[in-house]
């Protein structure tokens, strides 16, 4: 490693990759230095059961990097990405053997929807209209000018509420409110917790104006696709380097680092200024997550035939039973009767099982660093919603949040989202900044989830903080 490059990644996330493509953009010399054997960090596939099952080890489904406006303007189709769409973005199933379905049309949707049609049409309309706008406004630092101020300033007024307000003054029945719950709970905060209602927003508009999508042969295939892209455009990448301390990195005019908050701390927390080092010390992470694997015989025998058309799947039931499940976990208690987040990826991709065969990727939130195994409560989700789900299973590969941060030690406490985003952590991420990616170190910059505009693979934060290092130190003098 006596080379030396004019920017040095530490970590080959989502994020690390998309901040190293960027910098080889610009002719720049790029060395990504990953600890795990594998790339990818939360993008990655494996046989995790049993041959010839091909499974998400953590993301599944990508409405964020289809309509991320950095990842959708890479080609990464000429190195191997293929996007499959579902039928239907979204199912989520009701007690009585109903669901509510998010179709790509906003209008099918809507009609489905009964009263709530019209107060559907209104949440969602303005804002799928002007997504890519509003992308590149909210995929971003909050603090900055904004180029479209009234558009934002109108999303604003609805993503700042949080999800049962919006819920309660908009719809009256069950199913529209039941399928906004879905949504807003991937913030992996209380319903009534303010800004819920921006994850449930965001998520919406995504599924009308992109999709929800996945790559065919596995999320690893973004990884792959990402990964040649650079090394076409002359980057390298070094697996089984994990860095532990700052003077372990190659010497370079640009390091970022693709870490959370605590893992920095340890990198250089001997380097950083006492009031920097203080406020990553109070960065706070979320919940974690429980993980289920299936191989199953046969397809998830759904009550609702719509379910059996979804890419995804939000398994719980009505509104109240998800803000019950999700406030369990804020009181520190793994939830009876989870929200369980279920993907079926084989109904559009047979190229992930052997013939005939299928896999689900199922998980649930639970409190931060819980070791309570889930197994049986998220079995009984799926089964009440699809009963002879049990007869199906041929093999389960589980994690709870120590082996997620076992697998990737980006998951603290298996917080899959590099943080909480509450509304504190949306504004000072890690903190209060236009420019959250610089550190007081010259030339050292933080790339992670952890810094904006948060969780989710959309290359974002990389794209973001990689501008920050072309400016700042490549592009001066
Ligand atoms: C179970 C699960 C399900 C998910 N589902 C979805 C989904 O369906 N859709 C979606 O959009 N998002 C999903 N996500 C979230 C998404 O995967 C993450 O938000 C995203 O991967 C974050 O990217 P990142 O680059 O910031 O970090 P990561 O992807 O976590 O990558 C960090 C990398 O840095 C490496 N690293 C860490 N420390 C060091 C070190 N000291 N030295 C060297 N290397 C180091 C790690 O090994 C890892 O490879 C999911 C996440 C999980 C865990």
């Amino acid at each position: 490693m006596s080379k030396a490059y004019d920017a040095v990644i530490v970590g080959s996330g989502p994020n690390g990759l998309a901040a190293a493509v960027r910098l080889a953009q610009e002719k720049l010399s790029v060395l990504v230095l990953e600890g795990a054997k594998t790339i990818g960090g939360g993008v990655r596939s494996a046989e995790l059961t049993l041959p010839g099952f091909t499974h998400d080890i953590c993301s599944a489904i990508h409405p964020l990097a289809l309509g991320s406006p950095f990842l959708r303007q890479l080609p990464l189709e000429k190195h191997g990405l293929h996007w499959i769409h579902p039928d239907f973005p979204l199912a989520h199933p009701l007690p009585g053997g109903t669901a509510a379905v998010l179709h790509r049309s906003i209008e099918t949707t809507a009609a489905d929807l009964g009263p709530d049609a019209d107060a559907y049409k209104k949440v969602f309309s303005h804002l799928v209209s002007h997504w890519d706008e509003l992308a590149c406004e909210f995929l971003q630092p909050l603090l900055h000018w904004p180029r479209h101020p009234w558009l934002l300033a109108r999303f604003g007024l609805k993503a700042l509420h949080s999800s049962s307000s919006l819920a309660s003054s908009r719809f009256r029945a069950e199913p529209a409110r039941a399928l906004f719950a879905g949504l807003a709970a991937h913030s992996f905060l209380r319903l009534e917790e303010r800004p819920s209602a921006a994850f449930g927003l965001v998520l919406g508009a995504l599924g009308h104006s992109v999709g929800w999508p996945l790559p065919k042969g596995g999320s690893q295939c973004i990884t792959e696709a990402l990964a040649a892209l650079l090394r076409s455009l002359g980057g390298e990448i070094k697996t089984n380097t994990h860095i532990e301390h700052l003077d372990e990195v190659p010497l370079a005019r640009a390091t970022l680092f693709d870490v959370t908050p605590r893992q920095f701390l340890k990198i250089a927390g001997d380097r950083l200024p006492t009031s920097y080092r203080e406020r990553l010390q109070k960065f706070r992470y979320g919940p974690g997550i429980f993980k289920i694997d299936y191989a199953l015989s046969s397809p998830i025998p759904w009550k609702a035939g719509a379910c059996k058309r979804a890419g995804t799947v939000h398994v719980c039931g009505t509104w109240e039973e998800v803000a019950f499940s999700e406030r369990a976990i804020f009181a520190g208690k793994p939830p009876e009767r989870p929200f369980v987040l279920l993907a079926q990826p084989t109904l559009f991709d047979p190229t992930r099982a052997p013939a005939g065969k299928h896999i689900a990727w199922a998980y649930c939130h639970v409190p931060n660093g819980s070791t309570f195994d889930m197994t049986e409560r998220i079995d009984a989700q799926i089964e009440r919603f699809a009963p002879g789900f049990r007869d199906c299973i041929l093999a389960r590969h589980r994690m709870n949040t120590t082996h997620m941060e076992q697998h990737n030690p980006n998951l603290v406490g298996g917080d899959i989202n590099g943080g909480l985003a509450d509304l504190r952590q949306l504004i000072a991420r890690p903190i209060l900044s236009s420019t959250p990616y610089r550190t007081p170190l010259p030339g050292i910059y933080l790339c992670s989830s952890s810094t904006p505009p948060g969780g989710g693979v959309h290359g974002m934060c990389g794209f973001h903080a990689a501008q920050a290092a072309l400016k700042q130190i490549l592009h001066k003098s």
